[in-house]
């Protein structure tokens, strides 16, 4: 067990790229989906190739169309781990808002994660192909993403090989009550969070918070964040934990940040 000082201290392992814990993504699915099962969710597998299919699960209540949709994701890169284990945290503790409908996407890039790679086995990088779909992970996704309703909000997991601590991008263009400051609050208990006044080369508004202005009409390479904000929510959180702290250091940041997203209210 790390200690608490070890805990939130960089391991510097990260240089070029991620170098640290690896996980057995197979072996995890296989996890999400027995948890899953035990607690009632509905599984839909929407196959990538041979023997190979990305796992969606959701928990609707029938019948009560007042309750709010909230959509989880994570898995998109993998060169980072600590999503689909947030995931599967989330999924064994089954301490899931009552109010709402939930729609779950743990792993969207099931072949990055032997190859510890960021992009899927053919080089391409899914969270980049939300407007191309040029990859067949996106192309099922989609396909499976426009069959469903609208969502509240949707959250999607990450980890930065080079932050310094966890931060989020929140876009909000229809100015609901933010949650940033929310979701920072939760991470700060059990994560370093990033400082920097410049993250990933965009202005931070407050220590770990990011609101991009964007327009996806302008830009040519959508990540999922995009396509949800353009058809499915009007407010998408991105999480992104700092992958060179260790593993259960991220994937508590990803998880506290996760529920705090996932909570009814602003206020
Ligand atoms: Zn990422």
């Amino acid at each position: 067990m790390a200690s608490d000082a070890e805990r939130v201290k960089r391991l510097g392992l990260n240089r070029q790229w991620y170098r640290g814990e690896t996980i057995e993504i197979s072996s995890i699915i296989e996890q999400l989906r027995k948890h899953a099962r035990n607690y009632g969710w509905t599984e839909y597998s929407a196959p990538i190739g041979v023997d190979l299919s990305l796992p969606f699960f959701t928990r609707i209540q029938p019948g009560n169309l007042n309750r709010r949709r909230l959509y989880l994701s994570a898995g998109i890169h993998g060169d980072e781990p600590a999503g689909p284990l947030a995931v599967l945290t989330l999924l064994r503790e089954n301490q899931w808002p009552s109010d709402a409908d939930l729609w779950l996407c743990p792993c969207l890039n099931p072949t990055g994660f032997p190859l510890n790679s960021r992009a899927n086995a053919q080089g391409i990088d899914l969270n980049r192909d939300y407007l191309d779909r040029r990859s067949t992970e996106v192309q099922a996704h989609l396909r499976w993403l426009e069959t469903q309703p609208e969502f509240e909000r949707t959250i999607c997991l990450h980890e930065d090989w080079q932050a310094d601590g966890f931060y989020c991008y929140e876009l909000n263009p229809s100015g609901f009550p933010s949650l940033a400051d929310k979701i920072i609050h939760a991470v700060s208990h059990v994560c370093p969070i990033e400082q920097a006044s410049v993250i990933d080369g965009r202005e931070s508004e407050a220590p770990g918070i990011i609101r991009p202005i964007v327009d996806p009409a302008t830009r040519l390479q959508w990540p999922e964040a995009f396509f949800l904000l353009n058809h499915k929510t009007q407010m998408s959180y991105t999480l992104e934990a700092p992958s060179d702290y260790p593993l259960t250091t991220r994937v508590a940041a990803l998880v506290e940040g996760a529920k705090a997203a996932l909570k009814a209210t602003a206020n």
